[in-house]
């Protein structure tokens, strides 16, 4: 996968001391293949890794942090650039109703994804969700039973009415006399791209006005995608796209891909089957997951779940000033035993390859509690300044935790492992390279 290749990318320059002109030609020779394979646009490709070799060559920088940081760095900042950094909103008409067209292949969420934007949208509008996919009974059921159980007013066709265009027509007055401001078109999908259905949405189109048309992608599509849009694209003028099912398997290959054949904005991410599972899409987030970050903010609505405010605040600020101290270790063990299944936790650890590190070094129970101890064992000095932890104080902590100096020298082995990691990602999240912490 491309999250797999970027992290042997990244693995291939760790430990490098400096980069010369070879390290970084073949960096950007995986670069450049990963990106391809993942159906980005080979002049994308070409503007990507051209804009890398020319930071990357960048004397200033390479003063500042490891040649694996400056890669990884401009490689996460130029895939937010392809996906778009801003997040685009979607677009409410100046004079209602506002219409949403939503078109997509047979299964690819649009169904679903009209109930979740119609309750979203439903805080500040009345929204409308009308059956337009008239090919199977079954499909206007689906709609109306999942706007009932979310209180969206719903329309649908007729008995025996076969013509989409027509309900989509009179949709609009039912509309009015029912004081929706919106209406959300669900269009019928086909198992593949098919000229009769083209023709029957633009029709649609044209007797509707819609403010967006908007395409809603499987994001486990993968090649097929990029044509999907293509097509789809081409024949309405799409204003948007709506990822779904990043809550499984989720692969970013599409986002890249398609946002940078079409130019059109992702606006927005299912991540999973109940209509409130629907974020606005992050292309941070996405790049991060690409890349095998891990889903930082989502490591950190789970560490804030399970700690105060003050203890997040403390272990922000020691990794902002890179400084990591046994007392942050023994803070994040405890935070570990309160987060649940602990390779949940480290998948979403933000350094590539953290979480073998960590499996190797910590994931047995008895172990965390032995580390814990000797952690306890010590003083508040030590914690804060491990490097005066010599001979004689290890003995004693030894002692102290029951256990032995051999087992204190790992925990303190283990202590520098995971300093030197928050390091990477403290400098990576602060400093010259240019991540931000999310907010
Ligand atoms: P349509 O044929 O395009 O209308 O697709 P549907 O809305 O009927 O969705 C097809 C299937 O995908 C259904 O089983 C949905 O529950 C499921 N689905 C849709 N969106 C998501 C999502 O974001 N996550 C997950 N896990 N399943 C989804
Ligand atoms: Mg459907």
């Amino acid at each position: 996968s491309l999250k797999e290749r970027f992290e042997n990318i990244f693995a291939g320059l760790r430990g490098k001391g400096k980069l010369s002109e070879e390290d970084i030609n073949l960096a950007l020779r995986e670069v450049r293949r990963a990106l391809l394979e993942a159906d980005v646009n080979y002049k994308v490709v070409k503007d990507v890794v051209e804009a890398i070799r020319a930071r990357a060559t960048g004397q200033q920088v390479l003063e500042s942090i490891t040649p694996s940081q400056l890669i990884f760095t401009i490689v996460y900042e130029e895939l937010i650039k392809i996906m778009g950094e801003a997040p685009a909103p979607l677009v409410i008409s100046p004079k209602p109703p506002t219409v949403y067209m939503m078109v997509g292949l047979q299964g690819s969420g649009k169904t679903t994804t009209t109930v979740k934007i119609a309750r979203r949208m439903s805080k500040g509008h009345k929204p409308l969700v009308v059956a337009c996919d008239l090919r199977r009974p079954a499909a206007v059921d689906q709609l109306r039973v999942l706007a009932e159980k979310a209180n969206i007013p719903f329309f649908g066709p007729e008995a025996g009415e076969t013509d989409p265009v027509a309900v989509a027509r009179r949709s609009r007055a039912y509309a009015e006399s029912h004081l929706c401001d919106m209406i959300l078109l669900d269009t019928a999908g086909r198992l593949q791209m098919d000229d009769e259905l083209m023709r029957e949405l633009e029709s649609m189109k044209e007797a509707t006005a819609p403010t967006e048309i908007l395409l809603v992608v499987d994001s486990m599509t993968g090649q097929e995608a990029v044509n999907v849009a293509g097509t789809f694209h081409e024949r309405l003028g799409l204003t948007g796209v709506v990822l779904t099912k990043l809550d499984g398997d989720a692969r970013g290959g599409p986002s890249l891909a398609v946002r940078a054949s079409t130019g059109v904005p992702i606006k927005l991410a299912g991540c999973g089957e109940k209509t409130e599972d629907l974020e606005v899409f992050d292309a941070r987030r996405m790049a991060q997951r690409i890349i095998g970050m891990g889903d930082m903010e989502g490591l950190l609505e789970k560490v804030q779940s399970a700690t105060s405010d003050a203890d997040i605040e403390r272990m922000t600020e020691s990794l902002k000033k890179n400084r990591f101290t046994l007392e942050d270790m023994l803070m994040q063990l405890q935070q570990i035993k309160k987060l649940g299944p602990l390779e949940k936790v480290l998948e979403m650890l933000p350094i590539p390859g953290a979480s073998k590190a960590l499996k190797n070094a910590d994931i047995d129970p008895k172990r965390m509690k032995q580390t814990e101890a000797i952690i306890l064992s010590m003083t508040l000095k030590e914690r804060r300044n491990p490097e005066i932890i010599k001979g004689s104080r290890r003995k004693r902590i030894a002692q102290g935790s029951g256990t032995s100096v051999q087992m204190v020298n790992q925990v303190l082995a283990q202590y520098e492992q995971m300093k030197g990691m928050m390091k990477t990602f403290g400098k990576m999240s602060g400093g010259k390279g240019g991540f931000k912490m999310p907010p």
